[in-house]
């Protein structure tokens, strides 16, 4: 398998790249100062919307966007690289508006909106203005076996009414974040497929309430957080529908093969940016008379380090090629596998670099911690690990 890209593509990694190094890496604690001086830590530190705009002038925007971008018209395979570069920082993804879970909902608006619900809500989150939150996980039933979804989608005349107890909403918290993508059920008597829709539901519905927001490890992710969210007797027209009533399920079906590499894409770059700052840090760090570059313990985990990059990069831009060439559907056995593999060489690299730092490594000095704290969720959110695994031993025995 080639790894070349077209001349297109490698300029605008060269752009992205410059980009990163000159705005984004030196602004991350521009960023966590802002958030802290605010009046809260949910309102918007001002520089990221300076940084957006800078993005946005140079034409580094909506690059996640299959054949959106009119010049680039980029390929899941061309992406790759450009996602890595602004999976680097946690700040970055926005920067570029490529960040979840706004990327996943643009491409179903995209792909499942009508002409009013793309007015209404995709242009404004393509131009950066808004964010949305995708809401589908419920704290009382498994939700990574999406069947088991209770919030209820009753019609009502020309309305539907809303009830149901959400959590793990990403971006929910955020005063940007105007629209839901709300998963439920519509029909429980129909197949155990066709019985969920999707309704867009305006955050400032009455009845729509933000319970509290949920820390990963102790992070707030603010000002994006995680919701825990109750909707009690919302009410939306029923022109709200994505698509068409029963179609909940294949629609989140279609958004998770996009998400789930752009995730693996991203986890790929914070571990580069992890073995980048152990090898830094391991050349000018002395402990008992020599740098700890010098020591042949730290050159095995440094080459334990890239091996695992490298393959989990080979092994993304394979599933890459075969959504691109093949679609998704037939590619679910390599996007099943990358979700499993690149976290696992994620959290592995970073912790490593942890190891390095010593006690450093753990604060908020650098970026360690919060990467980690990051990689970790991935084996749970988007199906845990034991589901693809499954899949994948299934696919296989098929095979
Ligand atoms: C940081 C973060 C952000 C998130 N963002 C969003 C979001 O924006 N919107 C949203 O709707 N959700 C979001 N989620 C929720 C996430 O998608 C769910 O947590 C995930 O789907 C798992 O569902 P659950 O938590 O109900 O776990 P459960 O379904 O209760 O599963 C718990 C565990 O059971 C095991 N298990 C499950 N199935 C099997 C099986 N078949 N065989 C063996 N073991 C199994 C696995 O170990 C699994 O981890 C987010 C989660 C996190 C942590």
């Amino acid at each position: 398998m080639h790894t070349i890209f077209s001349e297109g593509v490698e300029k605008l990694k060269q752009d992205v790249e410059s980009f990163m190094e000159e705005f984004v890496y030196p602004n991350e604690s521009v960023y966590e100062k802002q958030l802290n001086e605010g009046n809260s830590r949910w309102s918007i530190p001002p520089i990221i919307e300076e940084l957006k705009n800078k993005a946005k002038q140079r034409g580094l925007w909506n690059l996640f966007l299959p054949n959106a971008h009119e010049e680039t018209g980029l390929s899941n395979y061309e992406y790759a690289p450009l996602c890595e570069l602004m999976g680097r920082s946690l700040i970055g993804p926005e920067v570029f508006n490529c960040n979840p879970p706004d990327s996943g909902n643009m491409e179903i608006l995209l792909r499942y909106g009508n002409h009013e619900q793309k007015e209404k809500w995709l242009k404004p989150l393509l131009a950066g203005e808004i964010r949305s939150c995708f809401v589908m996980t419920e704290p009382q039933v498994a939700s990574s076996d999406a069947t088991n979804i209770e919030g209820s989608i009753q019609r009502d005349g020309e309305e539907y009414v809303i009830n149901a107890k959400k959590w793990w909403s990403t971006g929910a918290i955020d005063p940007r974040c105007k629209v839901a993508i709300f998963m439920g059920k519509s029909d429980k008597h129909a197949l155990k497929h066709e019985q969920q829709s999707m309704v867009l539901v305006p955050m400032d519905s009455p009845g729509v309430k933000i319970v509290r927001y949920l820390p990963v490890f102790g992070y707030d992710h603010a000002p994006i957080g995680h919701a825990e969210i109750h909707f009690e007797n919302v009410r939306v027209p029923v022109s709200n529908i994505l698509y068409k009533e029963g179609k909940g399920f294949e629609i989140a079906q279609a958004r998770l093969g996009p998400g789930r590499i752009h995730h693996c894409m991203r986890a790929i770059g914070a571990a580069e940016r992890a073995i980048e700052l152990l090898c830094k840090r391991a050349k000018e760090r002395i402990a008992f008379g020599s740098t700890l570059a010098e020591k042949d313990v730290i050159k095995e985990i440094i080459a334990e380090s890239r091996i695992e990059i490298d393959q989990a990069r080979l092994l993304t831009l394979h599933a890459a090629h075969k959504m691109d060439s093949e679609g998704a559907k037939a590619a679910r056995k390599e996007i099943a596998m990358i979700k499993i593999a690149v976290p696992r060489a994620s959290i592995n690299v970073i912790d490593r670099a942890i190891q390095v730092f010593g006690g450093a490594g753990v604060t908020e000095d650098f970026p360690l911690a919060a990467h980690w704290a990051n990689a970790r969720t991935l084996r749970i959110l988007d199906g845990p690990d034991q589901v693809h695994l499954r899949d994948i031993g299934r696919l296989e025995l098929k095979k």
